[in-house]
């Protein structure tokens, strides 16, 4: 066959050669080192651990380096809880909180709808919560109505678990989780479409407990409910630390023997999980923050990375024992060291505190909260495509058996 050949260009570009450079310049292309931005996806990942029971923990203002320090010279054994979940489970200290904000309500609206504060670039309006509130909400707001406009009703873990027929509770220790009660009560709930119609009510066992700077009373009757109730999903708000913190300092002496108070609660849950029938070899427990904190008793710089800094720890049946995170998710995920990654497609993401509301999901093996942001692919099918693909694969099931 007669091949073109253009005068202007000269014989280089005679087609056959072209072909030749177009051939060598994509073999290129594939053959060059993968950056940050393309994540590889490993095709022989062990299983995602499946349980009937979640405990969903938060420790309010739980700053990791102080007390990734504390535990490493903890020889007396004050902080014991936290160290069983290291040695016997999976954990990082460089988790992180919202890009855009460090303070308590935005970051667990996160952590229940897995939905950032604002949009990220790249992403529809669709998927951000748009409460950045922290402050006790008037009577009739719930994240539908002061939220983002354009999301609509804002689902969240409890929809998800209690539409699939399985019990949830609440317990918190700040008023302001009232938030929570209201979006998700018998009139404000969404309707359930999923199988049996299990209510608008999405949260069965709802208590907001303190005594002063102590959960304690909260603790208490969250043991008394679970053991009479074994509630399948439980979301638990320890504010201990962060009431202290912002009293005497977070790392001050009063703030590590708060957090020895919620290392007594963490040690109580975890002896109820290896001793009550129901929930023994069938219960996870997952544990993270909201921010962390600094020595001059606030948190609200979400620039600084004390504040944006928190440890996530996963413990329980059939997840990898001793395991760090980022080792765990070493080619789909990206320990940010010391930096602050947005959520924007483009950025491999580090591991959130955000996304343990989809973990608890995918650990309960019931589908993502719809139109959530910080989801996986995997577990994308039951409701259908997303809106963007370019949500595909950010957030990955991030706890696997060894
Ligand atoms: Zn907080
Ligand atoms: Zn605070």
């Amino acid at each position: 066959m007669r091949s073109v050949t253009h005068n202007y260009f000269g014989m280089l570009f005679h087609r056959t050669y072209f072909l030749q450079l177009l051939v060598v310049m994509l073999g290129l292309l594939l053959l060059r080192p993968l950056t940050p931005t393309q994540p590889v996806f490993a095709t022989d990942l062990p299983p995602i651990p499946h349980v009937e029971y979640v405990l969903h923990v938060s420790v309010d203002g739980l700053t990791a380096s102080l007390l990734q320090d504390k535990l490493a010279a903890d020889t007396a054994g004050t902080y014991s809880a936290f160290q069983r979940l290291i040695d016997e489970g999976a954990y990082t200290f460089n988790a992180r909180s919202d890009y855009d904000t460090t303070v308590t309500l935005p970051n667990h609206i996160s952590m229940l709808t897995a939905r950032p504060l604002w949009q990220p670039f790249g992403v529809s309006e669709m998927h951000h919560h748009g409460f950045p509130h922290n402050s006790l909400p008037y009577e009739r707001a719930t994240l539908h109505n002061s939220g983002n406009p354009s999301a609509g009703y804002i689902a969240s873990v409890f929809d998800v678990v209690h539409d699939n027929g399985m019990s949830t509770a609440l317990y918190a220790s700040k008023d302001r989780f009232s938030v929570f009660d209201v979006s998700y009560n018998a009139t404000n709930g969404r309707g359930d479409s999923t199988g049996p119609d299990n209510g608008r009510d999405k949260i069965d066992f709802y208590r907001n407990l303190h005594d002063g700077t102590s959960s304690r009373p909260l603790h208490d009757a969250l043991l008394a409910d679970l053991k009479q109730h074994h509630i399948n999903y439980s979301f638990i708000h320890y504010a201990d630390p962060d009431a202290v913190g912002h009293i005497h300092g977070f790392g001050s002496d009063e703030w590590f023997a708060a957090v020895a108070d919620v290392n007594s609660y963490l040690l109580d849950l975890m002896t109820l999980i290896e001793t009550d029938a129901t929930f023994k070899n069938n219960t996870i427990l997952i544990v993270t923050s909201d921010h962390g904190g600094t020595d001059f008793k606030g948190h609200g710089d979400a620039s600084m990375a004390v504040n944006y800094t928190v440890p996530l720890f996963v413990w329980g049946k059939g997840v990898a024992q001793n395991t760090e995170l980022y080792a765990l998710n070493p080619s789909f995920r990206q320990d940010p060291g010391e930096g602050r990654p947005r959520f924007d497609t483009n950025v491999v993401q580090p591991i959130r505190n955000g996304e343990t509301g989809t973990l608890a999901l995918a650990l309960l093996d019931l589908p993502i909260i719809p139109w959530s942001f910080m989801t996986s692919a995997i577990n994308v099918a039951p409701f259908g495509a997303p809106a963007d693909d370019t949500l595909l694969n950010l957030f990955l099931p991030l706890v696997r058996g060894n």
